[in-house]
């Protein structure tokens, strides 16, 4: 079994520490929620995970598969089992959803494997229909230039169609939430159960309870000025939603 363990991560950007010692291990299997308030760093935690640039790790260590994958490139990362639903997804004119999830299989694949010639097309259609299907996505989806002129709705269908195909161990979903109505929500949290199971552990990074009642959480975090403050199971989201994040703030000492 594979986990994500994350021990005293401190992360800057530009010379300002936003992560302040994060200490947090996911197993395949569960799923955490990972709430706060905004500007509190939780972006900043998924894009240190997933390598991004503009995040200078400046102490401790994240592993995953007996890696220290703070070492590793972003691909490297990713063909290893973690995946990042974003919580923007960018538009990529003139590629639809079907090549860009093809590229991603074979790029995967011919890491592993240098003579790997890719997945067929056939493999490939059979392969996404089937996941498709399972996410109750019409298949003219397939066809659509990836995020151009998507819905907030089908952007996080289209993260989660993704992750349906990498099949990752541990997948982050930033705020895969914000901005969608009641009805979009469910859909996209229908889909994000569906995918749940014993090999999959999942990191819901999110500021708002409601998602919770969709995906039910093993575990939750909340996330205040760049550490986990308090972690309990899934009543604490229940407190939050009723109190708000101040109880917390006093509860550290700062004016709330
Ligand atoms: P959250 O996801 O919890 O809302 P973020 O990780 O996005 O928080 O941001 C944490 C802090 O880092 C905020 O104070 C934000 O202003 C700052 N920050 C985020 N991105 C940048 C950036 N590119 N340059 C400078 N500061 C940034
Ligand atoms: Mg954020």
């Amino acid at each position: 079994m594979s986990e994500l363990v994350i021990r005293d991560l401190h992360v800057n950007i530009g010379d300002k520490e936003i992560l302040k010692g994060v200490n947090l291990t996911v197993k395949q299997g569960e799923v955490h929620a990972l709430m706060g308030p905004n500007g509190t760093g939780k972006s900043t935690l998924a894009y240190s995970l997933m390598g991004h640039p503009g995040y200078t790790v400046t102490q401790g260590e994240a592993w995953f598969k007996g890696q220290n994958i703070l070492a590793l490139e972003p691909d490297q990362r990713s063909r290893l089992g973690l995946f990042l639903a974003f919580q923007y997804p960018v538009a990529i004119p003139g590629v639809s959803v079907a090549n860009f999830l093809r590229t991603a299989i074979n790029a995967h694949r011919k890491a592993e494997n240098s003579a790997e010639k890719g997945i067929t097309i056939p493999e490939f259609r059979k392969l996404l229909k089937g996941k498709m299907a399972m996410l109750k996505m019409d298949s003219s989806f397939a066809g659509r230039y990836l995020n151009d002129g998507f819905s907030g709705g089908e952007k996080k269908r289209a993260e989660v169609l993704q992750m349906a195909v990498l099949t990752p161990q541990i997948a982050i979903l930033d705020e895969t939430d914000s901005g969608l109505d009641i009805d979009a929500l469910r859909v996209v949290s229908e889909g994000i159960n569906a995918l749940r199971g014993p090999d999959l552990g999942v990191l819901v990074i999110t500021h708002y309870q409601r998602i919770l009642n969709y995906i039910k959480p093993d575990f939750v975090h909340i996330f205040m000025d760049g550490q986990i403050a308090m972690s309990g199971g899934a009543d604490l989201a229940l407190r939050l939603e009723e109190q708000g994040y101040e109880w917390l703030k006093e509860k550290n000492g700062e004016p709330a």
